[in-house]
């Protein structure tokens, strides 16, 4: 099947991309134009040629699921194909609409005139999967749209309206229609002028202030991208478009390009591409499972959470009814809201109207009765089994068939909570991350007997609030704090042995990590673990053994809200500051334990945390509580503040080698006394004696 069309219309040879969804340019199209050009060159009727897409989109670029195979080497690639249109000697025309963006928009820049919609959208955005413009962009676009605003859209990445770059060289018209019509009559047009034909690479860079502005671009690229190589790699390419001989800057843009390619970073970030795209795929459910429809939803419980869940779903102009218990808490909540809103407003960021409307969807209440007609309720109260229960039976019995039912629980068993109810299938959990409104991630625990459409219903529904879903089954903390556990036992061990928090956090935060597990106890509050731990001790009907986190929260250091945790911190402001008191409650807790401290390098902090975060992560995998490696990952680049540029827990993994991560882990379940979990999980030793990864 041909991936180009070829008509005639008149005296012109139209050839049309089509290879759907978005003209993705793998080696099929890329071929099927080399074809039609041929052909038309071989065709003496033909005097000019227009090229065009879809309407949806001229073409997307390359076939990222062809990077890194043998088919994104094969001939003709796409520069051969761009080169092809510019040194043919029948005028090329482009009539583009929808995306044109990447190699899409280097093949336009091969053609002697261009016609968009105003709506096209028009970007060079390599640079957001680590890469540049391979395909002669970096020296075509400042040709024609000028030195500064070429390397502001490369550096970037961002899309523009083509209406937004009118006047400038890249397009001879921009139309408010079809640009097919306008494009027929400019080829016309051109042959009937005869003129020489104006390629692109013959123009000249004009820019009296270059190299103070590309100096200036060094500068605050270099400031601000300090883990990807990238952008300053397309100042570099940009730059030769100054001095350099066009196809000496052209084999130099490609090695270039060609070095990004094999960077970590570039691989970070074309696996956090592709696991986005997976997340939330999950075998067993079809992709036409039937959805029900979310039209109205509920909420229970108006704190922390509550409020921030709420405010999802009023963004995406969905009505929420919020219950709480006391009228009290029901003000405070909606005042948090409204401030929420207002902080937003006062940046410029929504309209006084916008703010009003968003909370006319709310109807608080504080009677069950108002669930009578929601198609979906979401519970954010106290993080209490009987609590929960009795949460879910009332509204088992209030209702309606077919309401989904689902629990913000960040630890609980949602199969327990299920059982509660007459329709556990209704039954699912929704786990926000704390600022519900802002943070990405959704976890969707998947209960025994959740019904496939009340999963696939959801899963649509958080695309809807603009979050990333990932599914997980049930299990204590499901796959974001179940990790965690291990990475913060990890620490605390580390802190034992002779690391100080403030030397933990370093460490961590060099490797990328948005806030060391310190600070980010601080920030949530060490309360809250000290309670859950003094609770699991009552249950098991064992004595507590208190850590050093249980002795600060017994001399009153809950963290940011005291003014004292891990660190102390001056009123008013939220740096944290090495205490010597903490340093005096971990001397004490290792003289009572015999713990003589040694010196702990860096290195190992990031080894003992990661690896932890990673062997827990690899007996999630076996046990199927998540469905694929890149799921995990997401998880923690989304909910914990991994950082981008390594990928994610799993393929950092991948990329230090598996083998060498069981070593290690093998290393520290050797020493003396150490926790069992560290022995390394099953799943990791096969992968890594197969000479397997998990991506
Ligand atoms: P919170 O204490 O801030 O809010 C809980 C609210 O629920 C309070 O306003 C309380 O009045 C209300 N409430 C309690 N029992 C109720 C009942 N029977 N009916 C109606 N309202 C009731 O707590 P939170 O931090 O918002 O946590 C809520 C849930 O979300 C917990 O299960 C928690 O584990 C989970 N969670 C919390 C975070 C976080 O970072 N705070 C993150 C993810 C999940």
């Amino acid at each position: 099947m041909s991936s180009t069309r070829y008509e005639l219309r008149g005296h012109t040879a139209l050839i049309t991309l089509d290879h759907p969804p978005v003209n993705g340019l793998g080696a099929a199209l890329r071929t099927g134009i080399m074809d039609a050009l041929d052909r038309a060159q071989a065709d003496p009727a033909v005097e000019a040629i227009v090229i065009t897409g879809s309407e949806r989109a001229f073409s997307g670029g390359a076939d990222v699921k062809e990077f890194g195979t043998a088919a994104a080497a094969r001939e003709p690639r796409l520069p051969v194909v761009i080169a092809a249109l510019e040194n043919s000697p029948k005028p090329v025309v482009a009539a583009i609409s929808g995306v044109c963006m990447g190699g899409g928009l280097e093949l336009a820049l091969g053609a002697h005139c261009r016609v968009a919609r105003a709506d096209a959208q028009i970007a060079l955005p390599e640079v957001k999967l680590g890469l540049l413009p391979g395909a002669g962009g970096t020296q075509r676009l400042p040709r024609v749209i000028g030195l500064e605003a070429a390397l502001n859209m490369i550096v970037s990445g961002a899309t523009l309206p083509a209406r937004q770059l009118e006047g400038t060289a890249l397009f001879d018209a921009v139309t408010d229609g079809d640009p097919l019509p306008a494009a027929l009559a400019l080829a016309g047009q051109v042959v009937a002028e005869g003129k020489p034909l104006e390629r692109v690479r013959d123009l000249k860079v004009k820019d009296p202030q270059a190299e103070a502005f590309l100096q200036f671009a060094r500068n605050t690229v270099a400031a601000t991208s300090k883990h990807f190589p990238a952008p300053l790699k397309c100042v570099e390419a940009v730059a030769m478009c100054l001095n350099k001989p066009f196809d000496e800057a052209l084999r130099l843009e490609r090695e270039l390009f060609l070095g990004l390619m094999t960077t970590p970073e570039s691989r970070a970030l074309r696996h956090v591409f592709a696991a986005e795209r997976a997340a939330g795929k999950l075998p067993d459910l079809p992709e036409d499972t039937p959805l029900r429809t979310i039209a109205k939803v509920g909420v229970i419980g108006a704190g922390t959470m509550g409020g921030g869940i709420t405010m999802n779903f009023l963004n995406a102009g969905i009505p929420v009814v919020l219950l709480e218990m006391k009228q009290e808490a029901l003000d405070k909540g909606l005042a948090t809201i409204r401030r929420n809103y207002e902080n937003s407003m006062k940046k410029g960021k929504l309209k006084p109207e916008q703010v009003e409307q968003r909370l006319a969807l709310v109807t608080p209440t504080l009677a069950y009765d108002a669930f009578k007609d929601v198609d979906l309720v979401i519970e954010a109260v106290f993080e209490s089994m009987d609590v929960k229960k009795q949460v879910f039976t009332a509204l088992d019995a209030v209702c309606k068939p077919g309401a989904i039912l689902a629990s913000n629980t960040s630890y609980l068993n949602i199969d327990a909570i299920a059982a509660t109810t007459q329709r556990p299938q209704d039954v699912l959990g929704l786990h926000f991350f704390s600022p519900a409104n802002v943070m990405r991630l959704l976890e969707v625990v998947r209960g025994a007997k959740t019904a496939p459409d009340v999963l696939a219903t959801c899963m649509a529904l958080a695309k809807k609030i603009k979050k990333v879903a990932v599914v997980s089954g049930v299990c204590d903390g499901f796959i974001g704090n179940r990790m965690l556990a291990r990475y913060g036992a990890a620490a605390a061990g580390l802190i034992n042995a002779g690391a100080s928090p403030q030397q933990v956090d370093g460490a961590l935060q060099a490797f990328g990590m948005a806030m060391g597990p310190y600070r980010m106890g601080d920030l949530a509050g060490l309360d809250i673990g000290w309670a859950t731990r003094k609770r699991k001790a009552a249950e098991a009907g064992v004595a507590m053994k208190p850590v050093i986190a249980d002795k600060l929260c017994e001399a009153g250091r809950f963290g940011q809200k005291t003014g004292a945790g891990w660190y102390r911190y001056d009123a008013g402001s939220r740096d944290p500051i090495p205490d010597p008191v903490t340093q005096g409650i971990i001397d004490a807790y290792r003289a009572e334990h015999g713990i003589q401290p040694r010196q702990i390098d860096d290195g190992e902090i990031v080894e003992r945390c990661m690896y932890a975060l990673v062997n827990e992560g690899a007996r999630i995998l076996a046990e199927g509580i998540a469905a694929r490696a890149s799921d995990i990952d997401i998880v923690y680049l989304n909910g914990y503040g991994f950082p981008q540029h390594r990928g994610g827990p799993m393929l950092y993994a991948d990329i230090v080698g598996l083998p060498n991560v069981v070593r290690a882990l093998r290393r520290f379940a050797g020493e003396p006394g150490a926790d069992p979990s560290w022995q390394p999980a099953p799943l990791l030793v096969q992968l890594a004696e197969e000479g397997k990864s998990f991506n």
